[in-house]
């Protein structure tokens, strides 16, 4: 298991936005220094694995470009929820995650996918079930659509939920902060049970229902 160097502070900013708080005043893109709106567009900068965040004018060149040969991504804003998501109890053992809320993202460095769940660390790695992954995306070919780096699956199992996403890889970095700021002590306490609530039910909110065969975009 490893922990991903996210930074805290960012974390923290992250998850102030993702409960849906007032803006933080004077936050300004990472790139041209312009004030920005609280709900606003990130790149992925793909080595660092960093979350730059970014207004719509430097959000629209990256678009376009595809620039910087990849290194900065602009991560988009596809939600989709997928009601029939093919992941039984007998496959879910196989992925060998040890916690019921999960991401898994397609990592291009790497060439395979990995998957991570949040605890009060930060965002932590459980290592993948060989051919596990290939034998879910095989029953869900809606997963083949995943956009390497910039978007995740997402897996909601907590307290017999049974919720599955296709979420921006920002939609995570919130998902991660939310529970560094909240939790607390062995179980997390009541606070971050409310918290992740009412983040499940913002996401599904946004989220456009599709199916697990669903072809792409
Ligand atoms: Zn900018
Ligand atoms: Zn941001």
């Amino acid at each position: 298991m490893t922990v991903t160097p996210l930074s805290g502070s960012r974390l923290r900013r992250m998850a102030r936005r993702s409960a849906a708080a007032p803006a933080a005043a004077g936050e300004r893109c990472d790139l041209c220094g312009t004030p920005i709106e609280a709900r606003h567009r990130h790149l992925l900068d793909v080595g660092e694995r960093e979350l730059r965040c970014t207004c719509r004018a430097c959000a629209l060149l990256f678009d376009r470009a595809a620039a910087a040969q990849g290194t900065l991504r602009l991560v988009g804003d596809r939600r989709l929820a997928i009601a029939d998501l093919a992941l039984d109890d007998a496959a879910w053992e196989e992925l060998r995650v040890p916690v019921d809320i999960v991401f898994f993202v397609d990592d291009s460095r790497e060439g395979r996918v990995r998957a991570y769940y949040p605890s009060p660390m930060g965002a932590t790695e459980s290592l993948l079930g060989l051919g596990a992954w290939s034998d879910l995306v095989a029953a869900n070919p809606v997963l083949g659509s995943l956009d390497p780096d910039v978007e995740a699956l997402l897996v909601n199992r907590v307290r017999g939920a049974r919720g599955h996403w296709i979420v921006p890889i920002d939609e995570c970095h919130a998902l991660v902060g939310l529970i560094r700021m909240h939790w607390r002590g062995f179980t997390g306490g009541r606070e971050v049970w409310e918290e992740l609530g009412r983040f499940f039910a913002e996401l599904d909110r946004r989220a456009r229902p599709a199916g697990r065969t669903t072809e792409g975009r």
